[in-house]
């Protein structure tokens, strides 16, 4: 993991902090947009708080978690119309389309438990090349 993966995370949770739902504190965890998220979605999920931001909703919402699940990007909201569905789809599928690990073009990856990954990270995560 590069060393400037943590940098560029702290900027988002606090780019779009605002957009961190209040009402489910964690005390265990430090305020962040992005855990489980690997550092090749950062940018993504930038993007997509981005969006979120910039849509024209009539009520407030907050993202309530965002994660990796089985190789999608996986997000939680507190307040959902189709407006934001169609945002989030779109991040969504964008996501099985980049590497997790460094954000080159990659593709889920099995078998088991699915990896977004590019071709140079396969091996190194014991995953097969289609
Ligand atoms: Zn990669």
């Amino acid at each position: 993991m590069s060393s400037n993966v943590t940098p560029y995370a702290d900027l988002i949770a606090r780019r779009h902090r605002h957009l961190a739902a209040s009402h489910y504190p964690d005390p265990e965890r430090p305020p962040s947009l992005t855990f489980g998220v690997g550092p090749g979605w950062l940018r993504l999920v930038d993007e997509l708080l981005t969006a979120l931001d910039e849509a024209d909703v009539p009520f407030a919402f907050g993202v309530t978690d965002i994660r990796d699940k089985n190789g999608r990007l996986e997000v939680f909201l507190d307040g959902w119309n189709d407006v934001l569905d169609d945002i989030v789809d779109h991040y969504c599928d964008l996501s099985e389309t980049v590497c997790a690990i460094c954000g080159e073009p990659g593709k889920p990856r099995g078998p088991g438990w699915r990896e977004t990954l590019c071709v140079a990270h396969v091996r190194r995560h014991g995953k097969l090349t289609p």
